[in-house]
């Protein structure tokens, strides 16, 4: 199917959208971008590119990263991971804590802030050089490079986190942190920093669309595990608008408030977009659209 004449009509039909949003001020960094901005970029099984708008313009990335984290630990402890943090929906916001402390410090799920930061404790226990060799995972996975964190916006976030410190402070409390509070969140901020354009983000995901198997035919993960990871990407990719987006849209993805989704129909595509206004749930709001189109238009969901 050529798919470029549906994102050039999906694009046409975006920019004439007034509502397009607000974009993310709590991290003062983010708030600094256009709400002009939208691109979409689409990788088939057949590694056939199509894009359009700033499908090329980099953004950061923010909790899309969840996933890409959640992949290399999962990739390197396995199931164990399971037993500090949990696979349920939260049904609240990402950084929502009283759950946590509810629940003795084992988040609901590795999409939400608590169960990534966790995840970051997992990364850092058992990488060499954590932030190092995260970086090297999404360019080997992106077969790119060029891929680097943004140190501006990683300090603008360590500048203003209390939020994520408190939870941080909460899991040490439980015993679900190994390490140093401030070294996991300094890899935390850093991961969720990383700017990539949906080009990037698309041939990065494409793993989780060609099971396991990067774009260069390389194994990353077994084909269990890409099973697991699509599952939560579906039932809790986008904060507690999960099933809203599975009635929409129909993918397993995942957004961050950077106003990035990141999605899949496996052995089918993968598929990015960008629109930095951000709906109240703190999804990209013509991101939704974009994909709703999208998948309605071409067919082409896991329903
Ligand atoms: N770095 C952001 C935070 O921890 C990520 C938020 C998001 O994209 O959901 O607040």
């Amino acid at each position: 199917m050529d798919l470029q004449p549906i994102l050039n009509a999906i694009a046409d039909d975006c920019s004439k959208e007034k509502e397009r949003g607000v974009v993310a001020s709590y991290i003062p960094e983010l708030a600094k971008v256009s709400d002009e901005k939208f691109g979409m970029f689409v990788l088939d099984a057949q590694q056939n590119e199509y894009f359009v708008g700033d499908a090329h313009e980099r953004f950061s990335i923010q909790s899309v990263s969840k996933v890409l984290a959640l992949a290399q630990a999962f990739g390197i402890v396995g199931r164990s991971l399971w037993k500090r943090v949990g696979v349920e929906p939260s049904g609240n916001p990402f950084n929502f804590l009283s759950l946590l402390e509810q629940e003795n410090g084992i988040p609901r799920n590795p999409f939400i802030n608590a169960g990534a930061i966790v995840v970051s404790d997992v990364l850092l226990s058992t990488l060499k050089d954590p932030k190092q060799d995260f970086l090297a995972y999404i360019r080997e996975l992106a077969n790119d490079q060029s891929i680097v964190y943004d140190n501006i916006v990683a300090k603008s976030e360590k500048d203003t986190g209390s939020r994520n410190r408190a939870t941080a402070y909460l899991l040490k409390s439980f015993g679900n942190l190994e390490n140093d509070v401030e070294e996991v969140l300094d890899l935390y901020f850093h991961q969720c920093s990383v700017s990539m354009s949906c080009e990037q983000l698309a041939k990065t995901f494409f793993v989780f669309a060609n099971r396991g198997y990067c774009t260069r035919r390389n194994k990353y993960l077994n084909i269990n595990q890409v099973k697991r990871i699509n599952a939560l990407m579906l039932t809790c990719g986008f904060y507690d608008e999960a099933g809203e987006f599975a009635f929409e849209v129909g993918l397993p993805g995942k957004s961050g408030v950077g106003g990035g989704i990141a999605a899949v129909l496996p052995q089918q595509y993968s598929i990015a977009v960008w629109s930095p206004g951000l709906n109240k749930k703190g999804n990209s709001k013509l991101g939704l659209n974009a994909l709703e189109a999208f998948t309605t238009q071409t067919n082409l969901s896991i329903f």
